[in-house]
């Protein structure tokens, strides 16, 4: 098993990594209880296939469970959800010394990792992430939230687990296109801030998908060191750590404008944006063309989405970008954008021309 610490001043708790975690879950979370109860939370699909083996390893430790399993969309991931949740917390006459566990995908971690925060102001909680994205990117850092009809993760808090655990375990269950949406979120480090791990990718990142467990272990633990030196350098995002957004300002959109359809999953919409920001970087000068094809080539290696479906190419670019500009980092209407400066290097590039994006957008995207 893998360990990472994600410390500074005002965070510090563990992310475990390892294969065949479950079994021994009771005994990994009991120190972290200050009860012998624990609330999990749960993904309706991801219950049913893993609820006994979590069930019996509480049992061995002497903590009850109680199982919440709830139905999960993006349609779904909204405050309506947060308030039903609530509710059934604090029916069991939760207090402050009670831990939620949230176990699912990263609409599940979003949507609990919220909640705890505000029942009662604030408890415990703990990310048992289920898919490859929430492994190497939701269940790390601590932003957690809802969608609004405005726009996507609109609501929300910055509110740090007590303790992540990955078991890659899991993801021997996750259909192969989730799979793809999490490498999207992978690769993005490799591109934003470590230049070996894309080389590494370059050369492993198709095990990765197959099943290798040894190069998923590897390929979880470097994204989310990756990801914890981000938040734990600027945990609110007041400058680097929006360079993980990469491809998110485009993403976001094309899925608000899908109107949440499954056509396009979050991290396809990720991978697709990634690709537009490539391009833009591209044809604004950031980068040559070998580093641009360098990285749509790895996209098209290991079969990522690069294009927007047939329903939004017919989007008129100026709709498009009044859909960016709902997007969190946008400060009076101007819209922020992640840009890329070589293979392992982005920048924050500020105050975009709504004109000029138009212009660039009709080129890339037609
Ligand atoms: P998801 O939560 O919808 O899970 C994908 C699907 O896989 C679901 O149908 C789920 O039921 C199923 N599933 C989950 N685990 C499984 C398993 N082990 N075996 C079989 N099926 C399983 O999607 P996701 O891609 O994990 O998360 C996307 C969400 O994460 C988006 O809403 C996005 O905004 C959010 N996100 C948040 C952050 C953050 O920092 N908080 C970062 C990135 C993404
Ligand atoms: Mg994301």
């Amino acid at each position: 098993m893998k360990t990472i610490r994600l410390k500074n001043k005002q965070i510090d708790y563990p992310i475990l990594i390892g294969s065949n975690l479950y079994k021994d879950i009771g005994k990994i979370c009991k120190k972290y209880l200050e009860k012998n109860r624990v609330f999990i939370v749960c993904d309706i699909n991801v219950y049913n296939l893993y609820r006994n083996e979590i069930h019996n390893s509480f049992k061995k430790t002497k903590i009850e469970c109680i199982f919440i399993p709830i139905a999960v969309s993006e349609k779904r991931k909204n405050i309506n959800t947060v308030a039903s949740l609530s509710s059934k917390i604090i029916a069991h006459s939760v207090d402050r010394k009670d831990t939620i566990i949230a176990l699912g995908g990263g609409i599940l971690g979003d949507i609990v990792g919220f909640t705890a925060s505000i029942i009662l102001r604030g408890i415990n909680y703990i990310q048992l992430p289920t898919t490859l994205l929430s492994q190497v990117d939701s269940s790390v850092g601590g932003k957690t939230g809802v969608n609004n009809i405005y726009g996507k993760n609109l609501l929300g808090s910055f509110y740090q687990p007590q303790l992540v655990i990955i078991d890659t375990n899991v993801l021997k269950t996750l259909p192969k296109r989730e799979l793809l949406a999490g490498y999207a979120e992978i690769i993005k480090y490799g591109i934003i801030k470590d230049t070996k791990f894309f080389q590494w990718l370059q050369k492993n990142g198709k095990k990765v998908i197959e099943g290798n467990t040894n190069a998923r272990i590897y390929a979880i633990y470097r994204s989310c060191i990756n990801k914890s030196q981000i938040v734990e350098a600027d945990e609110k995002e007041h400058g680097i750590r929006a360079l993980l957004n990469l491809g998110h300002t485009f993403g976001h959109a094309i899925e608000s404008l899908n109107n949440y359809k499954k056509n396009i999953i979050h991290g396809e919409a990720v991978s697709i944006g990634i690709i537009i920001a490539t391009k833009l970087s591209y044809v604004e000068g950031h980068i040559n063309k070998i580093t641009c094809d360098k990285i749509i080539n790895h996209f098209v290696e290991i079969g990522l989405k690069i294009s927007l479906p047939k329903n939004l190419k017919k989007i008129a670019p100026k709709k498009f970008i009044s859909e960016m500009i709902k997007d969190k980092k946008t400060v009076n209407k101007e819209i922020t954008l992640i840009l890329i400066k070589r293979i392992g290097e982005a920048f924050i590039q500020k105050k975009y021309s709504h004109n000029k994006l138009i212009k660039l957008f009709t080129e890339i995207t037609t």
